[in-house]
């Protein structure tokens, strides 16, 4: 479904239950008791133009919206290291295995929501094929007509899942965190920078929304801080291994940096220790969860030591804690480079399934337990 056809369902129905347009003074989706005596600076000018505020049962899914299309699929050359049959294989599996009824089609991304980020000039050398010289140098996928499909459909999965999860309060697109893009160049298998152009998106619509990235990828996302970097409304998390790629790290609102193949103890101390500090602090109106299946111990190149069942904790923690907050969440896959044969499909489908359970999990129970690693 394409997220015009998204909003204007969610348009339709809000008129057929009698909701009106608001000027939006208080988050999507938020119980109004947590800003009780601590309201949100940003927020005390109501915006010029009517937004949309539908409540949480207004529009919602009964399942998880998970975002694919046949284009997320481009063929590459025999041996290449970039996995891309994880991405039919993992909708695939999701539908077989039952975590989600069907999935949805997001179309391709438009113009002007690509052109919000990315240079004109870029933009044009990805549908043509030449690239310029740091893209030819860094990005590590040959180019072909269904590679430009691909980036142009994936971006709009992502803005899709965006639109879905400020409804549903969770949904996923099955591929996304492309974050090595910048505006001008495409680096690290990492054509467009989805969610940014996702971002942008929503800010075009409520210039004062915070938007929170959660990259827990074991890669630190260059591409989304250098866009991000002057931009006192985005905060980009992450949890990377300082020592690895891409080798000149852009500085980030919070990086937690860790030495090579450090312990899954010592992974999860830093991370326990700084994300629910730095989500209260931030108090996001949507996150961008990006669970790169790259940490886990039989990557190629994320050099981590997760487990298959660390794996799971960190997306059960991650999600618990945002969800916790009633904070809408985009679940994206990130990267993934299992040396072992359908693994890194395993990694993702296990991380769309613990946000599929968390569709309805927005209790105080479901808040984020340091302890439930092992849980
Ligand atoms: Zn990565």
């Amino acid at each position: 479904m394409r997220a015009d056809i998204v909003r204007t369902q969610l348009d339709h129905n809000i008129a057929s239950t009698g909701w009106k347009p608001v000027s939006l003074t208080e988050p999507y989706g938020r119980s109004k008791t947590r800003y009780a005596g601590k309201p949100h600076g940003h927020r005390t000018t109501p915006l010029s133009h009517p937004v949309y505020n539908p409540p949480m049962s207004v529009g919602r899914s009964l399942f998880l919206r998970c975002f694919t299309s046949p284009r997320y699929f481009a063929p590459l050359p025999p041996g290449h290291v970039f996995p891309m049959r994880k991405f039919p294989d993992s909708a695939a599996k999701l539908i077989e295995s039952g975590v989600i009824p069907h999935t949805i089609d997001p179309g391709v991304i438009s113009d002007l929501d690509l052109l919000r980020v990315h240079t004109p000039d870029y933009v044009q050398s990805i549908r043509t094929g030449r690239y310029n010289e740091i893209t030819a140098r860094r990005l590590g996928l040959p180019w072909s007509p269904e590679l430009s499909g691909r980036s142009h459909a994936a971006t709009a999965g992502t803005l899709a899942a965006t639109r879905a999860a400020m409804v549903d309060g969770i949904a996923a697109n099955l591929a996304g965190g492309t974050h090595h893009a910048f505006p001008d160049r495409g680096e690290g298998f990492c054509v467009f920078n989805d969610v940014a152009v996702a971002i942008r998106a929503l800010q075009h619509d409520e210039p004062y929304i915070q938007c929170m990235v959660v990259d827990l990828d074991a890669h630190q996302g260059n591409g989304t801080n250098a866009i991000f970097a002057d931009d006192p409304h985005v905060f980009t998390y992450s949890v990377h291994v300082g020592k690895n790629y891409p080798s000149t790290k852009v500085p980030g609102s919070m990086d937690v940096e860790l030495s090579r193949w450090a312990s899954a103890d010592e992974y999860f101390d830093r991370l326990h220790e700084t994300l629910p500090p730095a989500v209260e602090r931030f108090e996001p109106d949507i996150a961008f969860y990006i669970a790169g299946a790259d940490c886990h111990e039989d990557d190629r190149f994320g050099q981590m030591k997760l487990s298959t069942a660390d794996m799971a904790a960190r997306d059960r923690y991650a999600i618990r804690l945002l969800r916790g907050w009633s904070i809408p969440t985009v679940v994206l896959y990130g990267g993934g480079y299992n040396k072992v044969e359908g693994m890194t499909t395993a990694l993702h489908c296990q991380t769309v399934e613990i946000a599929a359970r968390g569709l309805g999990s927005t209790s105080a129970s479901a808040k984020a337990d340091p302890t439930s690693r092992n849980t």
